[in-house]
């Protein structure tokens, strides 16, 4: 497929880029092929890297918020000037269309950089001046310290610079364990972070295994505060560890999210948005629409033409311009998305394009590449797993729904509140319906259009607080009130 070189990790702690001795491999999905060999690190690499970050805090929490923006612009700007060479990388380890990683995951990681080094500068605080009394009171945004970063394999660089980008902005140092199943752009962001200048210690990415590396980020009393983004399992468990030293935690975990079609929409316009909604990125993104609830008079013709347009999506080669679905990221993946097709099969459900045996054509170097066609489920039931569950695949259920009350009670009735979806041309319905349903996000007659101001989490399992422009200052910092007497 490409004559990309196998990337040998290296764990970069202290401004230096550390070899190591024991090494994992990471494949190219498409592929299969070894591309990148990953430090397996654990505690010892993790101590020496907090304890960098420990002693780099010193100074770069009192370092000029000027002079730490300037460098967060350098580092947006050499991202921009690389971003060919880093989007080839994110797909070829993620198995996304190399025109995906193109124009969304690089120019995202560009954006994270210059919002925060942009925010950072005009924020202000609260003053508080009672007359009566002689009393000024005032707030101050405060660094914490060492900030653990954990992030997952589906929107690597994209997801870690959302991150990483405040933390520095506010001051703090940070520890990063990015997934092992995609680590070369967040190896490559080192070497540009060294680049752009940005001192010793402040920045340091620690390679390996979550059970491992990630574990020992956690337990590290050292770390002050842990932003993680991934699976709810993980999440929930991260919770439980912190517990014991309070630490500060921002959670971003799973979603089920539901997209809700009344029958006044222009079917046409809709139906290719809900497509990318439930496909793009191969399904691999928390916020894919993984159910979709039809209003029953337009149903029929909602599902024909889904279906139709469903099949017409190429699946295969990730640097070939017209693919639409590229690799899952693993096997172990693939083989989680197939059970849940062979589920729905068990129940009697109907696939309708896709599915376990779907033959498609691949490229000869990319045939055993983790492919699977998008899937789309009907008549399904709603207590299925399928229509409970993340499935985190090319896998969609389309069911029906006859009144708003009904739909609401059933996107409503799953663990998950990451977001939600709904489509209509009717104003009032559209704001009744996105109000009631128990959601971080709902997106109306759109999907994924992001603003970094607004904020982003979720409700329910799918997430503990939000990130964006305040509230990453929030959670980046802490506040504290000064209160002064003016006269004694
Ligand atoms: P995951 O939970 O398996 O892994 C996420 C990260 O946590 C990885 O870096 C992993 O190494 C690390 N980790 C695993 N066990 C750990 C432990 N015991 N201690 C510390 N770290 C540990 O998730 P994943 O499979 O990489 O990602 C997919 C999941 O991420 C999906 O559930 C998806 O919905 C979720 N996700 C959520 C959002 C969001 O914004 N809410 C965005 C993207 C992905």
């Amino acid at each position: 497929m490409s004559a990309l070189k196998v990337v040998e990790i290296k764990n970069y702690i202290n401004g230096r880029f550390v070899p190591s001795e024991k090494h994992f491999e990471s494949l190219n999905p498409a592929t299969t092929e070894v591309c990148a060999l990953i430090p397996d690190s654990d505690e010892n690499e993790i101590d020496e890297a907090v304890d960098a970050a420990k002693k780099a805090f010193a100074k770069w929490s009192q370092t000029a918020v000027k002079e730490r923006s300037y460098i967060l612009f350098k580092i947006a700007d050499l991202i921009e000037a690389k971003a060919n060479e880093l989007a080839l990388l994110e797909s070829m380890e993620q198995g996304k269309p190399l025109w995906l990683a193109e124009t969304v995951d690089i120019p995202r990681a560009v954006l994270n950089f210059r919002h925060f080094a942009t925010t950072v500068q005009s924020d202000s605080e609260l003053a508080v001046v009672s007359s009566e009394t002689e009393i000024v009171n005032y707030t101050l945004h405060e660094p914490i310290g060492v900030a653990g970063i954990i992030t997952p394999w589906n929107l690597p660089l994209y997801l870690l610079t959302f991150k990483l980008a405040p933390a520095l902005a506010y001051g703090n140092t940070v520890v990063a364990k990015p997934s092992e199943l995609t680590s070369v752009t967040a190896f490559k962001l080192c070497e540009i972070m060294e680049e752009a200048g940005m001192p010793s210690g402040v920045v340091n990415i620690v390679f390996g295994y979550g059970n491992k590396a990630g574990k020992a980020l956690v337990k590290h009393d050292d770390v002050k505060l842990i932003s993680f983004t991934g699976s709810t399992a993980t999440g929930t468990h991260i919770m439980q560890e912190s517990a014991r030293m309070a630490k500060k935690l921002s959670l971003e975990m799973g979603g089920k999210n539901a997209a809700i079609v009344f029958k006044d929409v222009n079917l046409q316009s809709t139906i290719p948005n809900l497509i990318r909604s439930c496909f793009l990125n191969q399904g691999e993104v928390c916020l894919s629409s993984s159910k979709i609830y039809v209003e029953k008079e337009i149903y029929d013709d909602f599902v024909e033409l889904f279906v139709t347009e469903t099949k017409k999506l190429k699946v295969g080669n990730p640097l070939s311009s017209d693919t639409f679905i590229g690799a899952l990221i693993s096997k172990d993946h693939l083989e989680k998305v197939k059970s849940y097709v062979k589920i729905a099969e068990s129940e009697n459900a109907e696939i309708k394009c896709g599915g376990i045996d779907c033959d498609f054509q691949l490229d000869d170097h990319v045939k055993n590449g983790f492919f699977f066609a998008p899937t789309v489920i009907t008549n399904i039931n709603e207590s299925s797993r399928c229509m409970k569950e993340e499935i985190f695949g090319p896998v969609v259920c389309i069911t029906h729904f006859e009144s708003e009350e009904d739909v609401i009670k059933r996107a409503n009735d799953v663990k998950y509140g990451l977001s939600a979806t709904v489509w209509t041309q009717n104003v009032n319905k559209l704001l009744k319906v996105a109000h009631q349903l128990k959601v971080g996000t709902v997106w109306c007659n759109c999907w994924l259009v992001r603003n970094l101001h607004m904020p982003f989490g979720g409700m329910k399992m799918s997430g503990i607080g939000r990130e964006g422009t305040q509230d990453s200052r929030e959670f980046y910092t802490e506040k504290k009130t000064i209160c002064i007497k003016l006269s004694n």
